[in-house]
Order: C-alpha cells, then sequence, then structure tokens
C-alpha cells in the first residue's frame, strides 16, 4: 500500500510514533502552509501532487533524505500523491546502478511512490514536439555558437549579454536545423537550441538559456534513439506539468531559475506547477555534494558509497542508521527559505532516542584483558540472566555462561588508580553486570611489564545482586565468558573530516586537507557474548556501555563477525538542549 496516498499509513510506520506524531503537532512550516492554503483556496481543485526527481548520477545522501521526506510527507499528509521521478536527461554522468539504489533507498526511508515511477526521459518525444512549438511560436532558434562562445557573449551581473547572429534565423530554418540536429547530422557541441528571451535581463538565466544540446551517448534507458538532450531547466519544469505536479519542490539554488520555470509553462500554455524553493540540508563534519562524494569513492579514500562513514543513505544504513532516525531528524530539522548548518550531534541524537528503545543490550569486550577467579571451581560454567532491554520489558531475558576465565576491557583495571576511578585495581571490587562480585588480588605482567591477566576472587553470595552483608562496590563492569566468547573485528568510526566546514581551508587547498585520518579505527580480537555471534545484520544493538553498534551487512561471516559501531553512548545534543532550557 502507498504510504504517500494514506496518512493513517504513515502514522502506522514501526516506531515511527513518538518522534514523528511530535512533530505533527508542531506549526506547519512554509511549504506546508503554501500547500494547506492552496487546499483550501481549492487553488487546484484540492489535489496535491509532489515529486522527488533525483538525477541517477551518484547515491542518495542524507540531504536528499530532507527533500523525500519533504515531499512525500506533504503527500501522505494532505492526501495527495508523490512521484518518483528519475531526471535522467545528461546520458554521460548517469548509470542503472545509482537507478537502482537510489529506488532502493526511498523505499528504505519507508516511502512508496506506488505506480507513480517515472522518467523525465520518457518523455523525450513531447518534450522535442513542445520544442518545435516554441520554435513556431518564434520562442526558440537553433544557435550555432560554441559553448564557450555562448558563455563568453553572456555578459555578467552589471553587463548586459550580446545577441547571437543565429537569433534571428527564419521559424523555417530553425525548424530545418532543429531535425537535422535530432537526425544526427551535426557534431556534438557544434550546435544547441537555445530560447528567444532576452539577452539584457537581469537574470542571466533567462539570457536565451540552452534548451537543447547535442550528445552523441547512448543513453541508460532510450539507448540510440537519440543524440540530442534536453537540458534539465526545460525538461523540469515540463516533466512537473506533464504529471499534473501541483507543487515543485526543490532547493533554494533554483530560485534564480523559476522565472524561466515559469517562462516555459506560459509559453507552453500548459498545467503550470508551482516552483517552491526550501534551504537545503548541511551538516557539521559533511561534505553533501555528489562531485565530492564521488571523488571520495573514486580517490578510493573510503570503501565505496556504503562506506559507514560516508553521508549516503546506503552508508548510514550500513552504519546501522534506522530509517526511523532519519525521518525524526528530517522532521525536527525542519524546512525553512534560509541557509543554515545543522550540527551532526543533532542527527546523531535521533539515532540514539530511536535505538535505545529498540536495541537489545549485549555484552561485547573491544580490548580484552584475561581474568581468572581462583575461587571458582574449574571446569564449570553456569548460565546467568540478563535483562535485553530495560526501555523494553517485552524484549524479555536471556541467559550468559559465566565461567573461570573472563575478559574485561583493559580500561576497566588500572594499577594505579587515579581519583574518582572506582573500577577494578589491585585489592579493590567491583560487580561483575549481571554476575558477581569480584575482587582483584593478583596481577600478572609478561617480560615487557605490561599486565595480561589479573587474579581475583569472586563472592558467591553476590550473584545477580548485593552483598547480603551490605557492602558495596562504587563500579558495574561488563564482561565475556574466555570459553564461550565469540572473536570478531570491530570498526570504530569518526566523522570523515576534521572540520566542521570541511570546505575551511587554506587558499589553494580543497576539502581533502581536512580528511581525518583517524575515521576508521579497526579492532581485531574482540570477544562477544555468544548471543551476539547470532544477531542478524541490520539488527541494531548495544555494546553495554561501549555504544550502539550493528553486524556489519558487507563483510559478515558467521565464523568471522564484523560490527560496525553505528555511534557512542555520550549525547553531546542532549547536553546542548538542556543548556539552553528546552
Ligand atoms: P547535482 O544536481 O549537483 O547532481 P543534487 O544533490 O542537487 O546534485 P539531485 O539528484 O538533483 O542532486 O537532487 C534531487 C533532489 O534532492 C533535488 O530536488 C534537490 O534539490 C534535492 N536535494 C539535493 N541535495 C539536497 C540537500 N542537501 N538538502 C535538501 N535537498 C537536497
Ligand atoms: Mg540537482
Amino acid at each position: 500500500m502507498s504510504l504517500a496516498n494514506n496518512r493513517e499509513d504513515r502514522d502506522a510506520l514501526p516506531g515511527g510514533g513518538a518522534g514523528e506524531s511530535g512533530a505533527a503537532a508542531r506549526p506547519l512550516d512554509f511549504v506546508r502552509r503554501i500547500v494547506a492554503d492552496d487546499i483550501a483556496s481549492g487553488k487546484w481543485g484540492g489535489a496535491v501532487v509532489t515529486r522527488f526527481p533525483p538525477e541517477p548520477n551518484g547515491y542518495l545522501h542524507i540531504g536528499h533524505a530532507k527533500s523525500i521526506c519533504l515531499n512525500f510527507g506533504i503527500a501522505a499528509e494532505f492526501g495527495g500523491r508523490c512521484h518518483l521521478r528519475f531526471d535522467d536527461t545528461n546520458p554521460t554522468k548517469e548509470e542503472v546502478e545509482y537507478v537502482e539504489s537510489i529506488k532502493e533507498d526511498v523505499r528504505w526511508l519507508g516511502w512508496d511512490w506506488g505506480q507513480h515511477l517515472y522518467y523525465a526521459s520518457d518523455y523525450f518525444e513531447q518534450l522535442y514536439e513542445f520544442a518545435e512549438q516554441l520554435i513556431r511560436a518564434g520562442k526558440a532558434y537553433v544557435c550555432d555558437l560554441s559553448a564557450d562562445e555562448v558563455r563568453e557573449m553572456r555578459g555578467t551581473l552589471t553587463e548586459p549579454g550580446r545577441e547571437s547572429p543565429y537569433r534571428n534565423r527564419s521559424v523555417e530554418e530553425n525548424l530545418d536545423l532543429f531535425r537535422r540536429m535530432r537526425a544526427g547530422e551535426f557534431e556534438e557541441g557544434s550546435r544547441t537550441l537555445r530560447a528567444k528571451i532576452d539577452m539584457a535581463s537581469p537574470n542571466l538565466n533567462l539570457r536565451d538559456p540552452v534548451l537543447y544540446r547535442i550528445i552523441k551517448a547512448p543513453h541508460h534507458r532510450t539507448g540510440d534513439a537519440w543524440c540530442i538532450y534536453p537540458m534539465y531547466d526545460y525538461a523540469h519544469p515540463v516533466s512537473d506539468s506533464l504529471e499534473g505536479v501541483t507543487h515543485s519542490i526543490c532547493t533554494l539554488e533554483f530560485e534564480d531559475h523559476r522565472p524561466l520555470y515559469d517562462w516555459c509553462l506560459e509559453q507552453l500554455g500548459i498545467h503550470h506547477s508551482q516552483q517552491i524553493e526550501f534551504a537545503r540540508l548541511n551538516l557539521t563534519y559533511t561534505v553533501m555534494s555528489k562531485r565530492k562524494l564521488l571523488t571520495l569513492v573514486r580517490e578510493g579514500r573510503v570503501s565505496g558509497w556504503d562506506d559507514p562513514r560516508m553521508p549516503t543513505l546506503c552508508g548510514l544504513r550500513r552504519r546501522g542508521y534506522t530509517p526511523e532516525a532519519i525521518r525524526d531528524f528530517c522532521s525536527r530539522i525542519g524546512v525553512a527559505k534560509n541557509d543554515s548548518v545543522v550540527d551532526y550531534a543533532m542527527l546523531e541524537h535521533c539515532l540514539r532516542e530511536d535505538l535505545n528503545r529498540r536495541a537489545r543490550r549485549m555484552m561485547a569486550v573491544l580490548r580484552p584483558l584475561r581474568v581468572v577467579i581462583t575461587n571458582y571451581p574449574e571446569g564449570q560454567t553456569e548460565q546467568l540472566e540478563a535483562i535485553n532491554n530495560p526501555e523494553d520489558p517485552s524484549a524479555g531475558t536471556r541467559q550468559v555462561p559465566f565461567g573461570r576465565v573472563l575478559y574485561i576491557e583493559q580500561d576497566d583495571f588500572r594499577e594505579v588508580p587515579p581519583p574518582k576511578y572506582y573500577r577494578l585495581a589491585p585489592g579493590r571490587e567491583v560487580r561483575l553486570r549481571y554476575a558477581y562480585f569480584i575482587k582483584c588480588e593478583e596481577v600478572v605482567k609478561d617480560a615487557a611489564g605490561q599486565v595480561v591477566e589479573l587474579r581475583c576472587t569472586y563472592d558467591p553470595a553476590t550473584r545477580g545482586g548485593d552483598a547480603p552483608d551490605g557492602r558495596k562496590v562504587k563500579a558495574t563492569i561488563h564482561w565475556v565468558s574466555a570459553e564461550h566468547a565469540v572473536p570478531a573485528e570491530v570498526r570504530l568510526y569518526d566523522h570523515l573530516f576534521t572540520k566542521p566546514d570541511p570546505d575551511d581551508v587554506p587558499e589553494g587547498e580543497d576539502f581533502h586537507a581536512n580528511l581525518n585520518p583517524d575515521s576508521l579505527e579497526v579492532l581485531t580480537g574482540c570477544m562477544l557474548e555468544p548471543a551476539l555471534a547470532q544477531v542478524r545484520p541490520g539488527e541494531p544493538v548495544q555494546f553495554e556501555r561501549l555504544g550502539y553498534f550493528c553486524a556489519d551487512n558487507r563483510d559478515w561471516r558467521p565464523t568471522a563477525p564484523v560490527f560496525n559501531r553505528t555511534v557512542t553512548l555520550r549525547d553531546t545534543w542532549a547536553k546542548i538542549e538542556k543548556s539552553l532550557g528546552k
């Protein structure tokens, strides 16, 4: 069933409850205000038709998610529909691989275009006929200037452009040349079709913009049928119009193109969708341009489009982000008309809120230190009950094996504990989560003086609880039974860039200068409790005290588990909100 067509469906999304219904109570943003007013005034007969129009020249990223949630969200909330339209007008940069990934990502985010899957390339014939119509009306001409000459004659913001010497060709000559362009008679780049508008317009987009260019490259859908391809500024309004789009929502950089959008539809006298611009999403520590992301992939700075450090939806998915968290984020950032940069910590906050509700808690030791419980019977093991999710009693409990030899984190022991360090130290007692109190009796070191083992005693009377004599410990640490432990690789991630603004670089450098050399740390020989080996890729889990993790969907092997750290437990955004008194 299509989410976009039914409001109840959207509300029924799994896990979509708290965050999203909370958002519904907020005042309408300016785009929703326009839509609501149009419905009230009957402007489109009450219809609401939006579209998400990606160009299939890269993978979708978190910025696209904002646009997707806005377009599909509006359609869902106002009882309309949202189209997925591939804006595939440039055969040289586009690939089927991208088309498939985009569909997968939109679906994964929880949206459904139903039957409304379109391609601008489906309209090539219609676009061509409309172009002839413009020629016949004296509104378009074939121009023989090269791209450089067109640019050079275009003028500047302060100077008007100069008219092309081909501007006043007759309709007959234009039609003839345009048809021969289509037939493939001319070299790539030798001619264009241009709109005849105004070379002196203060808006550069109206200075006889190019509508068609010759590109002799096969198209991923139309093959060799065409060698002329429409420009975005022409294909887009016409595609919107043909689909009956009512609100054509796009990002701010198209504001200056709106007069051209309107011009095309007015000249053709066809259904006139309303273009509305909103500010694109920018995130700290993140580059969002497809060109830059492609560079990172091509240069091998990351392992691919789905590298867990990438802001792409497939990267975020592999990292362990949930669609619910991303939708919640998109609804919280709101929609405005002025550019701003959102703190990455806010995205992580939305993620933690969601994972906190749904992730099972398990124990894993990332940097193991061996502990031998000297008074625990050799060869004995027992099963201890552990709570899967204190936030969700329905998640139940599980059994965790305990034995004489354990692993704890190296970090949870200090030979000389600093002030306020309450974890294990010589002579000190701590609680093992769900197990017993243990006391460090002896420290074993190797020849180099490194601590390699602790010899401890346990108190059988403290099983799963407190000491009967009322004695207290100041710390509880996690652990894994050595005999039952599953060794694994765990990958820890940090931001790809060291600066909040990756483009903040010295003169002559680019974003490469801010790449974070420590954005990936791979730990091998980590020790997992057995239940973690059963986790499905895609299921979020919390490693107690360490953060949220997920099984890597690409490199995971049943015999060699690989986990990605999704996010740590420390919520800096919650602190910021608190300090603001929110
Ligand atoms: P380019 O056009 O440079 O290839 P793009 O990011 O604009 O890159 P499109 O495929 O054209 O890519 O984008 C599809 C839709 O997503 C457009 O409507 C665009 O405005 C919107 N979009 C792209 N980036 C963002 C962003 N950072 N925030 C919000 N919307 C975005
Ligand atoms: Mg674009």
